[in-house]
């Protein structure tokens, strides 16, 4: 099925800020190039850090903005109370799993460990075909290096397949990333698949 356009993009991304300028500009960025594609946000809820910098961003712009939440996060994450759409769930796995649901391309910037956990939770459901939606990784400044690396070295040593390799592209700038997500988007799981989500 074709994605319908604009898309759902989710993001994964810090709770902190960082001590490089950059990842805020980009995440600014990136939601001024939504705003402009008429493209939702699907992202955690929160207020803080670069997650909060590409939320703000696109709601300044009257952008679609969907945040999901888990109650005991509302607090300390400090959820955007003027999302378009602000969904509150019982626990991290039900949060990382409706936002998986609710988007048809997913997009990391950088973080720390909670962006990996969903990163790679996403591209293993990918490997493990649950979804078949694309992930792509922004690599600002380097930050990712050692991570590609290590990807490249798993990659290597066979542990990890040309196939489950080829599910995360890694780049550099949204111009690369952006326009391969958009043409890649999906809208729906595997349909046989779907009972092994719960
Ligand atoms: P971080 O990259 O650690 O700043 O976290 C980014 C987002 O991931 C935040 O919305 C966190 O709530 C979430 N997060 C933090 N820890 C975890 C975890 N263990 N599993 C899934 N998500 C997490």
């Amino acid at each position: 099925m074709l994605p319908p356009s604009p898309i759902n993009l989710l993001v994964y991304c810090g709770s902190r800020s960082g001590t490089d300028a950059r990842f805020r500009s980009v995440a600014e960025n990136l939601a001024d190039r939504m705003a402009e594609a008429g493209m939702t946000l699907i992202y955690g809820g929160g207020g803080i850090g670069i997650m909060g910098a590409v939320a703000r961003r696109l709601i300044e712009h009257n952008g679609t903005v969907v945040g999901i939440i888990p109650e005991f996060l509302n607090s300390t994450e400090v959820a955007l109370p003027w999302c378009t759409e602000l969904i509150e769930v019982h626990s991290m796995h039900e949060r990382k799993m409706k936002m998986l649901e609710r988007c048809h391309a997913i997009l990391a910037l950088p973080g720390g460990f909670g962006t990996m956990d969903e990163l790679f939770e996403a591209i293993t459901w990918r490997q493990l075909g649950l979804h078949n939606k694309p992930i792509g990784l922004l690599n600002v400044d380097g930050f990712y290096d050692h991570l590609a690396k290590q990807i490249d070295v798993m990659h290597h040593e066979d542990l990890i397949s040309k196939e489950s390799r080829a599910h995360v592209r890694i780049g550099t700038s949204l111009d690369e990333l952006l326009p391969w997500l958009e043409s890649n988007a999906s809208v729906l799981p595997p349909d046989p698949l779907l009972p092994r989500w719960t």
